[in-house]
């Protein structure tokens, strides 16, 4: 029986949050070894949990080693990368004979001291037990470098924004690797790097240019000799010298041509990765009327970017325009504790706004409120299925403009799970405030009936400008543009 060790290092870093990721943040989300790996994945929607269903339908030995995923924020602080790596490394070399390994992660991670850290892993795992295949699964967001492709045998990213392929890409990476083993050589690879920064908006898998790309990709993994193939848009807000727009493929014959098609086929469509905003003030009143819910998308306080998820431009901009029946939820401890601190059913307290001036001036909640104690709840949606998520201490005020969650910890909306378990039904709202860019269409996107992106401040911001870069490669599209340079890297991908 073939045994293939599964762990990974999985974080998407935003640079420009000035908190830092630490072992807590990871443990908080998701962190575990051995036997317990394998019984916080099997089942889930994820990258191993598909690994280990594919691994064990088709008699292969999935071997726990460790896995640490964290939620988007800050620079990971460099002890708690090493501390996840010694565990990792040291339950690979422990584990016995490993025919092959899959690692998920994430591919736009950043660790202080360490520029490229999912080579580092890949790296230290051949160094302590030699060089057995492996493949890496690889977030849509990934921002890869040059290295890395060299490193791994195969390297799979997601094919889907919101990202519901997860499992899938978890069971390829398995396939692949199932018939790697016993070859005398790895498949050849060809890697294209274009300097393209695209942002989460405008990256949407169902919608254009990402939609014909994605099925671009899609047609050349069934090619013959094509074993893999994955166009990643990268992270703009995960400063570094890795950004830009990705192209991989894998093939017995043909990877570089392959891979210059599809890269020349992405360059082409550089001018079209672009998204429409609205004022705050608009989009509210803009909700008065017509069919609901409206999804309100907060587009630059993404709490799946990174942003901390306590902005309050929707909010005030809903009071303003006398709007109700709306439904948000807000990312504020110190305002669950207070609220659940005061006597009575009625609360009046200022909440948001805290973790950064930038984010809002904090929001005048008043209304009866339901204190809910601690909440956790399993996801059933497309997204990360049967994932358990905890959101700590949630606080729900009915106040004029509508239903206001107030959570402990930062949650994503990845699914409407995390409204119907406090009672709140967003299908009968007005209005839905959504932290995020693309993947809460995964929860609210089967029966939104309108959607307008708001320009709102945040970590995430959909105008690439907004943005102080310290660190990154020159020149980029759309932040410099030249007809002479943009040519010359047209040409250069026949190269
Ligand atoms: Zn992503």
């Amino acid at each position: 029986m073939l045994r293939i060790g599964v762990g990974g290092i999985w974080q998407e870093t935003n640079t420009f949050v000035p908190r830092a990721t630490t072992l807590r943040d990871f443990e908080n989300y998701l962190l575990a070894e051995g036997p317990a790996l394998l019984d916080a994945v099997r089942g889930t929607g994820t990258e191993l949990g598909g690994a280990v269903a594919f691994a064990e339908q088709n008699g292969v030995q999935p071997v726990p080693l460790c896995f640490g995923a964290a939620l988007p924020s800050g620079v990971v602080d460099g002890r708690a990368f090493a501390t996840m790596l010694r565990a990792l490394v040291g339950r690979a070399r422990g584990a016995g004979p490993l025919d092959g390994v899959v690692l998920a992660l994430h591919g736009a991670m950043v660790v202080e001291g360490c520029p490229d850290p999912e080579l580092r892993v890949v790296t230290a795992l051949r160094d302590a037990i030699g060089d057995v295949p492996v493949a890496v699964t690889l977030d849509y967001h990934a921002n890869v470098g040059p290295d890395l492709p060299r490193a791994a045998d195969f390297l799979v990213g997601y094919r889907t924004y919101p990202h519901v392929d997860m499992a899938e890409r978890g069971a390829e990476a398995v396939e692949l690797l199932v018939r790697r083993i016993g070859r005398p050589y790895r498949t050849p690879y060809a890697f294209r790097k274009l300097p393209l920064l695209t942002v989460p908006l405008a990256q949407e898998g169902a919608a254009e240019p990402m939609r014909s790309l994605l099925r671009a990709v899609g047609d050349l993994t069934r090619r013959p000799g094509v074993w893999t193939a994955s166009a990643l848009p990268g992270f703009a807000y995960g400063e570094g010298d890795r950004l830009g727009f990705g192209v991989y493929v894998s093939a017995v014959h043909g990877a570089h041509g392959h891979a210059a098609d599809l890269a020349e086929q992405i360059w082409s469509q550089r001018e079209n990765f672009t998204c429409d905003l609205v004022d705050a003030d608009a989009a509210a009143r803009a909700t008065a009327s017509g069919p609901g819910p409206v999804v309100l998308v907060d587009v630059a306080d993404n709490v799946g970017g990174g942003s901390p998820g306590d902005g309050t431009a929707i909010l005030h901009a809903l009071a303003a325009a006398g709007a109700q029946g709306s439904v948000s939820v807000l990312w504020d401890p110190v305002a669950v504790a207070a609220a659940e601190r005061t006597d009575g059913d009625l609360v009046a307290l200022p909440v948001g706004g805290r973790s950064d001036p930038s984010m809002g001036t904090p929001f005048p909640l008043s209304g009866p409120a339901r204190r809910l104690g601690r909440v956790g709840y399993t996801r059933t949606g497309s997204y990360m299925r049967g994932q358990r998520v905890d959101m700590g201490r949630v606080v729900v005020v009915d106040a004029a403009i509508g239903t206001v969650v107030l959570t402990q910890h930062r949650v994503v909306p990845f699914d409407d799970d995390h409204l119907r378990v406090l009672g709140v039904e967003p299908r009968a709202a007005r209005s839905l405030v959504a932290k995020g860019a693309i993947a809460w269409k995964a929860a609210f996107g089967g029966y939104a009936a309108r959607t307008l992106q708001v320009r709102t401040p945040g970590y995430c911001p959909a105008a690439l400008d907004q943005l102080r870069y310290r660190h990154r490669p020159t020149p980029l599209f759309p932040l410099e543009r030249d007809p002479a340079w943009e040519a010359a890297v047209a040409a250069g991908l026949r190269g």
